[in-house]
């Protein structure tokens, strides 16, 4: 079945005792076993519940993986990745990435005895010299990477981590299966926070992680149920419902982002513009390889912080707001919101300043998108 069918379908004929179309939500917490030594296949919902199985099972089709697992949030599915790595472990790390991100690994991480090794993953020879570092055991790439978008070459890097017997773990977050199977290029895991385009509509906090192979997928569901920071049944149910519409939401995001990146290019007010979709975009090619889509997160450099702060309060149709990936188009001020964790040397080398704003291009009509830009930037 191609993707489109997948998503269209998501959650359906999995409920033969009443042909449900849309998948029952099972608030269950035990299951009652048939008899001594037998289980339906449920006995304790932190273990499997059929809501968030039929979710997993979904993802896992998706990309092509083993085993899927639904979190609590994006940052449990990238902990529960993290506990693949033990004491003494180095992993080599996407520098501009996610600011909660960041802080798991800092803050965590390091009290587990890891170590991390920040790179620009947009450059393959610095990511192969970190890699060949002692200790190194994994890869963890942000691509697109939050807020400059940079793009890794997944399949390299892939291929480099095989050649090593290292971990590579990929945040495809911005992506999503629909534009782009991090495992097809030779990841183990892919990680989502599902609270972005996965969710879709800005109501719900969600993360996944899909294994490549069934033994990591064991250990994955080791993990979920071990840990606990299981996804709910009503959640996993709004996922589901959220599925359907992914591959219509993606493409609108798309073609939205694309004119308002192309606006934002002729504009002088624009110091800087981040966004793959464009030709003259450092990492257009890449993407373009491994990728049916360039994703709707656009970032933007301005003249001054003066500029940013009459822009957050004069937006109309942009909303001053923390996230991204819903239908409502959003701008954040990524140095005091999603990357104030990162510490200053850390902003000071990527090049995160007061004049940048990272854009969440929504659903809406795209005329009103550029009519509002075009108000705050004149
Ligand atoms: C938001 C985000 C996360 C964290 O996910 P939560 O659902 O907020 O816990 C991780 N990675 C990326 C790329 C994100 O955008």
């Amino acid at each position: 079945m191609k993707t489109d069918t997948i998503l269209a379908q998501a959650g359906a004929r999995r409920d033969p005792s009443t042909g449900a179309i849309s998948m029952p939500i099972h608030t269950s917490a035990a299951f009652q076993h048939p008899a001594l030594g037998q289980s339906t296949g449920f006995d304790y919902s932190r273990t499997a519940n059929p809501t968030r199985l039929a979710l997993e099972e979904t993802l896992a089709k998706l990309e092509g993986g083993a085993k899927a697992c639904a979190f609590a949030s994006g940052l449990a599915a990238l902990d529960a990745a993290l506990s693949f790595f033990s004491s003494g472990d180095r992993l080599v790390v996407t520098e501009d990435l996610y600011g909660g991100t960041f802080r798991l690994l800092e803050r965590f991480g390091r009290q587990k005895g890891l170590d991390f090794i920040y790179v620009d993953t947009s450059d393959n020879k610095a990511v192969l010299q970190a890699l060949d570092q002692p200790d190194v055991k994994g890869l963890l790439v942000e691509s697109p990477s939050n807020p400059f978008l940079k793009v890794a070459d997944l399949k390299s890097l892939g291929a480099a981590c095989k050649e090593r017997a290292l971990l590579f773990i990929v945040d495809n977050t911005f992506l999503t299966p629909f534009l782009c199977r991090p495992l097809d290029f030779g990841a183990d895991l892919t990680v989502y926070s599902a609270t972005k385009y996965l969710g879709g509509h800005n109501d719900l906090i969600a993360g996944l992680v899909v294994a490549k192979n069934a033994e990591l997928g064991e250990r994955l569901a080791f993990v979920q149920n071990a840990v606990g920071a299981i996804l709910g049944p009503f959640e996993s149910w709004l996922l589901l419902r959220s599925l359907k519409t992914l591959a219509i939401r993606l493409k609108r995001h798309g073609e939205n982002a694309l004119v308002v990146a192309n606006f934002l290019r002729r504009h002088k007010g624009v110091k800087k513009l981040y966004y793959p979709g464009l030709e003259s975009d450092p990492g257009h090619k890449t993407l373009s390889a491994q990728a049916q889509g360039f994703g709707a997160v656009i970032s933007l450099e301005v003249e001054s912080r003066a500029r940013v702060e009459s822009i957050l309060s004069g937006v109309k149709v942009f909303m001053f707001a923390e996230s991204l990936g819903g239908p409502e188009s959003l701008v954040t001020f990524p140095l005091l919101q999603t990357h104030a964790d990162l510490d200053e040397a850390a902003k000071a080398r990527l090049g995160l300043t007061d004049r940048l704003l990272r854009l969440s291009i929504g659903l809406e009509d795209a005329d009103d998108l550029i009519g509002d830009l075009e108000v705050v930037l004149s």
